[in-house]
């Protein structure tokens, strides 16, 4: 199974992925954690992207499309996986999708955690994060809604977009999602 979590930061796209990892037995690849540890592990992605992420702002498209290539060549995605953070874009849905056509490997489903913005708000301060402090999360909201949600349209055309409701009990959203992979057929 080969799936994008998609959704506004705080919407529990990562609590959710490290579930659907664990029952399904495939990798959770999140952009912002291989981000995080590089800048942790000081590599040269690491150094450069430090202050865009402090700022709320997003890394370079080519960036972080190698990076997730790179991450999707290894043996252990071979049968799946679940991305969540990425794409972020429209270039990078574009660039990935023409990956994922030319390695004759499609996206399976493509599923939008829907909650709404006050209530991202609350979760993302309580979160306490470096990159969670109030002018950082109007900044990342901001760009979701300007650069992200422009991408529902783009899967919705490709026919694979699904949503679940993301408001109630993290149980409860895996429970919905889990409905949703079974309704598409596995
Ligand atoms: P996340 O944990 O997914 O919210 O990501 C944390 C930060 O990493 C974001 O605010 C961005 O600065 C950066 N980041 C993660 N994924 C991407 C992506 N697909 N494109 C650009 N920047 C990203």
């Amino acid at each position: 199974m080969r799936m994008v979590l998609f959704g506004p930061p705080g919407a529990g796209k990562g609590t959710q992925s490290a579930k659907l990892a664990d029952k399904m037995q495939i990798p959770h690849l999140s952009t912002g954690d291989m981000l995080r540890s590089a800048c942790e592990q000081q590599t040269e992605i690491g150094e450069q992207a430090r202050q865009v992420m402090q700022s709320g702002k997003l890394v370079s498209d080519e960036m972080v499309h190698q990076m997730v290539i790179q991450r999707l060549s290894r043996e252990d995605c071979q049968n799946g996986y679940i991305l969540d953070g990425f794409p972020r874009t429209l270039h990078q849905a574009e660039v990935f999708g023409e990956y994922l056509g030319q390695q004759q490997t499609p996206l399976d489903v493509v599923i939008q955690i829907e909650v709404e913005e006050q209530q991202l708000f609350k979760r993302l301060a309580a979160r306490g994060r470096q990159d969670d402090d109030i002018k950082v999360i109007h900044k990342r909201l901001e760009l979701y809604e300007s650069l992200t949600r422009p991408l529902l349209d783009y899967y919705e055309n490709e026919g694979n977009l699904r949503i679940v409701d993301g408001h109630g009990t993290p149980d409860e959203v895996f429970s919905g999602i889990v409905e949703i992979l079974q309704d598409v057929g596995r």
